[in-house]
């Protein structure tokens, strides 16, 4: 097989970052497909939080509609380093692999423990039934902290999602709850086993110092870390610039995605995003794309 003919360029409009409701995105796999599609985008990585569940589904409603979008599979694993919960993507992998699902079902569990312990410290704030309430919004997907903050937006206790982070589940706070999640080294090496790469997703978003942050991706890449996410929507021109000089100074490659949840004012999926000139794509070693 030629494989001139599957390989990403950058004249292509490539979005590697994406959620679903199998996480915490508000569109399913097919509506996703069909905003992607009237973007007119060429490819798209779904990356739901600890799931592959919406990469099947996604690239059947491509296929039955003759759909000219290419789906990468991917997903963002949560991972702790050092009491910071850092998010490895993995992209273009065997969504088959047994290692992989393997640690994703361990993921789960680590998810659902957190969110009954979470639970129980908010009922402790006074919100009582507020599990019910967050794993109704999940539905069939990963439960996570932003199914509790609409819980409880929804129930009128907060007036913005934001401010169930900042006041009771955000690190250190009043519901908070540390989650087992895997770490950093086991995250790379399920990716690479399962033939994927490893991308650091949104470097730029943790909340550490410039020190700190070094140190992240000096271990990201000695425990042989592929590439850093350094484009993302609402990057101002001195984030850039340094996110690119991590790449070129650690030899990492370069990867870029929307992190589309809903559409914001300020971010839709699949919007300006542009790798810089120097630096090397994540898919530059990809010789073919995993279906
Ligand atoms: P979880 O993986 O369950 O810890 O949930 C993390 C998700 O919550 C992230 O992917 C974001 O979508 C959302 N989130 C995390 N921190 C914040 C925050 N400070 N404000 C708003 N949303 C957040
Ligand atoms: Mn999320
Ligand atoms: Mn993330
Ligand atoms: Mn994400």
């Amino acid at each position: 097989m030629s494989t001139a003919s599957i390989q990403l360029n950058r004249q292509q409009r490539i979005d590697l970052h994406s959620h679903t409701t199998c996480s915490d995105g508000k569109f399913t796999a097919t509506e996703l497909v069909d905003r992607a599609v009237n973007f007119q985008l060429d490819v798209l990585a779904i990356t739901d939080h600890d799931s592959i569940d919406a990469l099947a589904s996604a690239k059947s409603y491509i296929q039955a509609n003759q759909l000219p979008l290419k789906i990468i599979n991917g997903v963002e694993i949560s991972t702790r380093w050092h009491g910071f919960e850092i998010h490895i993507v993995g992209l273009n992998f065997d969504p088959n692999n047994s290692a992989l699902n393997a640690l994703l079902e361990q993921q789960a569990q680590a998810r659902e423990e957190r969110a009954i312990n979470m639970a129980v410290k908010l009922e402790k704030c006074g919100f009582v039934g507020i599990y019910d309430d967050a794993k109704q919004l999940a539905k069939d997907g990963t439960i996570t902290r932003s199914h509790f903050a609409q819980a409880l937006y929804n129930r009128g206790e907060i007036s913005k999602l934001q401010s169930a982070f900042d006041k009771y589940i955000g690190k250190n706070k009043r519901a908070f709850v540390k989650s087992a999640w895997c770490d950093l080294q086991t995250a790379i090496e399920t990716i690479h086993q399962a033939g994927g790469s490893a991308v650091m997703a949104h470097p730029i978003r943790y909340d550490m110092s410039g020190k700190w942050r070094r140190k992240l991706i000096i271990e990201f890449k000695s425990l042989g870390g592929d590439a850093l996410e350094i484009v993302l929507p609402q990057m101002n021109p001195d984030q850039r610039r340094l996110m690119l000089s991590y790449c070129q100074e650690y030899e990492l490659k370069a990867s870029l995605g929307s992190d589309f949840h809903y559409p914001t004012p300020w971010s839709d999926l699949g919007k300006n995003l542009t790798l810089p000139e120097d630096c090397i794509e994540v898919w530059s070693n990809w010789d073919n794309i995993h279906p």
